[in-house]
């Protein structure tokens, strides 16, 4: 089975080198950055919105 041609690029956020398919990042909703981090920040936003409503 072929590979997709995967353009090494690097986070903005972590300065990582990933093949990852980049998410957008939920704080600017512009900056591409890696799945890593994408869910980092899913993770964050989580926990403020669990800590602030209640
Ligand atoms: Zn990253």
């Amino acid at each position: 089975m072929e590979k997709p041609n995967i353009i090494p690029w690097i986070c903005p956020r972590c300065g990582e080198e990933t093949t990852d398919f980049p998410a957008l990042s939920r704080r600017d909703n512009k900056t591409e950055i890696c799945s890593k981090c994408g869910t980092e920040e899913a993770m964050i936003d989580f926990f403020l919105s669990e800590g602030g409503e209640k």
